[in-house]
């Protein structure tokens, strides 16, 4: 007999551009047994594939701005809808700013459901430049230049960061300490989120 995961998880990964949160909310997800919704992969895929949509956002994206709360709600509600998210998902890079944040609690509210915790990545600005110039090198991503970095370091620190307080307020952000070495970062989170009885996958 198939065995049913007790718990759903519903989790949202945050941190400054270069904390290492896309690295961290795959392993995150994985334990979990649970998909990562990153809105920043399927813009670049669609980017990639020469879409419409991509098409739309490639400007947007290489400046380092933001794409329309609209189109990005529309889109992670979309996917969100999908099966595989039926008992939970990993969102990474969503919701970015306050009126996301509404946009995703009213759509989550449409089944009873809201977000079980909020994984904060914490690391020191000059350690997030120091990996992101490493990623530009390594990725070559076409929004790893000086200035776009610096804009959306920017929305990071304006926009992005003050959903903390809302989400603290519900008393759902854990705090994690981002520096050192990646098996330990996980680890870490893991037992966050177990504190929270939310259980790996292999141990529920
Ligand atoms: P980073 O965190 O390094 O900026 P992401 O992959 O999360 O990288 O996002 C890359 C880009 O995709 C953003 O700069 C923005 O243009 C777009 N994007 C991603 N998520 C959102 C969002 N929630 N709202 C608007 N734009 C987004």
């Amino acid at each position: 007999m198939a065995s049913t995961p007790a718990t759903t998880a519903r989790l949202l990964i945050v941190g400054p551009q270069g904390s290492g949160k896309g690295t961290q909310g795959i392993r995150i997800a994985e334990a979990l047994g649970i998909p990562v919704v990153s809105t920043g992969d399927i813009f670049r895929a669609n980017i990639k594939e020469g879409t419409e949509l991509g098409r739309q956002v490639t400007e947007i994206l290489d400046r380092g701005d933001l794409v329309p709360d609209e189109l990005t709600g529309a889109i992670v509600r979309d996917r969100l809808q999908q099966a595989d998210a039926a008992r939970g998902f990993l969102l990474d890079g969503y919701p970015r700013n306050a009126a996301q944040v509404s946009d995703l609690d009213a759509f989550l509210a449409e089944s009873d459901a809201a977000l079980d915790a909020v994984i904060l990545l914490d690391v020191a600005r000059e350690e997030s430049i120091a990996r992101l110039s490493l990623r530009a090198v390594e990725q070559g991503r076409s929004d790893d230049n000086e200035e776009a970095i610096a804009k959306r370091l920017d929305i990071y620190e304006k926009e992005t960061a003050p959903i903390l307080e809302v989400y603290g307020a519900r008393g759902i952000v854990d705090r994690i300490d981002g520096a050192g070495d990646l098996d330990e970062i996980t680890e870490r989170i893991l037992a966050a989120l177990e504190a929270r009885g939310l259980a790996p996958a292999a141990a529920v």
